[in-house]
């Protein structure tokens, strides 16, 4: 199967890239690495970018020739680069793995467009223990229901600007969904000073910063007499890359749609 990555000059490009070229007993062959205009490493050979031995294909700047040529494309850029790039991919009915966070309405319709035409995957976290702690957490939700209390702690290193993290909020939205309820009616994002008794139904968020944490999320289902803890710790990112190479090799020869993780999985 040909692979191409575009960002591939971005933490998540480079180990998409190493991924891909350490993954060929798995039938994954690289064609194509993109990265932006102007990028300080066009024209580098892309092994030499991802740490491993030269693989002969250098970095581009031109996403065309690659959506046409690759049968798959790993996306993990900028909403707005992620939104173009879907475009492509739809002309070229090209598999589209997207792990780009921060997408607005408008990017998520324009995806739901292009995926009429050719296989997307898309997830906010492509760890595949992630992706199983979401259907664990929808699961458990919906047998203890509203008399146990869901609270969703996670930590990140000290360089992370935004909280709750996104996983934090897909878990809070798999117990909102296990619950039946919408999580925007029930989340509580912070508490400091005279809160008042916590509200039944409440999910509530804490977020703590701190060192190299690459993340670690932890849901609490606190009842009266007992505590259930799921939690999930990641020590690196290459394993949202290869849950990335794992959904690409799941979506060759799928139909046209947008599909999750989960359905990566068979969840
Ligand atoms: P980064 O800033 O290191 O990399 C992004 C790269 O995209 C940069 O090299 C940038 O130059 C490139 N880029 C932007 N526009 C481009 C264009 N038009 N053409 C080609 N390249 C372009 O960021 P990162 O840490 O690698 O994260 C990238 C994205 O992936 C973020 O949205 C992040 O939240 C997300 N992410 C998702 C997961 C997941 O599992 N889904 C995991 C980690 C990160």
């Amino acid at each position: 199967m040909k692979f191409g990555v575009v960002g591939c000059a971005g933490r998540m490009g480079r180990m998409l890239l190493r991924e891909v070229l350490t993954s060929r007993d798995r039938g994954c062959e690289l064609v194509g690495a993109v990265a932006r205009e102007g990028s300080s490493v066009l024209g580098h050979d892309a092994g030499i970018l991802a740490g491993l031995d030269p693989c002969n294909v250098r970095v581009e700047d031109d996403p065309v020739p690659l959506f046409a040529d690759a049968d798959a494309v790993l996306d993990f850029t900028t909403p707005t680069a992620t939104r173009r790039f879907s475009a492509l991919a739809a002309q070229g009915k090209t598999i589209h793995v997207i792990g780009t966070t921060g997408l607005s309405d408008g990017d998520e319709n324009a995806l739901r467009k292009a995926a009429r035409h050719t296989p997307i995957v898309q997830a906010a976290n492509m760890s595949l223990g992630v992706t199983l702690l979401e259907a664990l957490v929808e699961r458990v939700a919906r047998t203890l229901g509203d008399e146990y209390d869901v609270e969703i702690l996670e930590m990140h290193h000290r360089r992370k600007v935004d909280a709750p993290s996104g996983t934090a909020l897909a878990l809070g939205r798999a117990a909102a969904a296990g619950r039946e309820v919408a999580l925007d009616e029930k989340a509580v994002r912070s508490r400091d000073g005279q809160t008042g008794a916590r509200e039944a139904g409440a999910i509530g968020f804490a977020a703590l910063r701190g060192g190299d944490v690459v993340g670690d999320h932890t849901v609490i289902f606190a009842g009266d007499g007992e505590r259930l803890e799921l939690t999930h710790k990641a020590s690196g990112r290459d394993i949202y890359a290869r849950g990335a190479v794992r959904a690409a090799l799941w979506a060759h020869g799928r139909k046209p749609g947008l599909y999750t993780m989960r359905d990566v999985l068979d969840l």
